[in-house]
């Protein structure tokens, strides 16, 4: 592939590599592009999945945990572009991964959980909003399974609520203010599986950009910056981001 010897020669110098993800690198493991053709977010209304209405409506809470439990998502295992991330982290080039994904799989792959900023949060954790307890997703998702369609808190009773931004709710203030960290400290950024349309996650790589340092885009499509970045991949996630790495071992 062309594009990968022009990528691996603009990173080569490179040690503090930003890689910044999004829903394109997961879809290779089964998890479906919220925003893409097939996406979620086109057979449900996002406006129904607000913050305001999960706490309001029980009836929101019960077809968001009904989601959850057949999404398959919890399940899911980490492709060939996430074990990719995992060994430019154990080559020490990189300065860590910000992440507009929920589904832990950076993680899973062998990331340290200290590599990762996650904007969106992570969905394999659920949180009680009443008393802030913390339990795996998957255990909640047994009882909504075995029955009980609006789990509440065994604790207290409060609202459980994955540990996921939902639409009107702000970014967690310290991700964001890490991932500017690993911005400001990036001597390039990869951006893998992102259209790069969503605020304000996407400042995080044109931070990058801002500060003179080389972009490389690996997307399915085009993307909103691609007229910023040094080099261009539009391969599979799962094909190209392995090549480049290998390119750069
Ligand atoms: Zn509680």
């Amino acid at each position: 592939m062309e594009g990968i010897a022009a990528a691996a020669e603009i990173l080569r110098p490179c040690r503090r590599i930003l890689v910044f993800t999004g829903a394109g690198i997961s879809t290779e493991s089964g998890i479906p592009d919220f925003r893409g053709p097939q996406g979620v977010w086109t057979k449900v209304d996002p406006d129904e999945f607000t913050l305001e209405r999960y706490l309001r409506y029980p009836d929101t809470r019960r077809r968001s945990w009904r989601m959850r439990m057949t999404s398959g998502a919890l399940d899911s295992v980490p492709n060939p572009a996430h074990h990719a991330v995992a060994r430019l982290w154990a080559m020490g080039r990189m300065v860590g991964c910000v992440t507009q994904n929920i589904d832990g799989l950076h993680q899973k792959a062998g990331l340290p959980d200290g590599a990762v900023v996650e904007l969106h949060g992570n969905a394999q954790s659920t949180v009680c909003l009443g008393c802030g307890d913390r339990q795996p997703t998957a255990d909640v998702v047994r009882r909504v399974n075995a029955g009980d369609d609006n789990p509440s808190c065994l604790l207290c009773g409060g609202i459980l609520k994955p540990a996921v931004v939902y639409f009107g709710e702000l970014l967690p203030a310290r991700a964001v203010e890490e991932a500017f960290d690993l911005a400001e400290q990036a001597d390039a950024v990869i951006s893998v599986g992102s259209t790069l349309t969503v605020f304000p996650a996407a400042y995080i790589p044109l931070h990058v950009v801002e500060r003179g340092r080389p972009f490389v885009i690996l997307n399915m499509g085009p993307t909103d910056f691609d007229h910023l970045a040094r080099a261009r991949l539009g391969a599979p996630a799962g094909t190209a981001l392995p090549a480049l790495v290998a390119a750069l071992a």
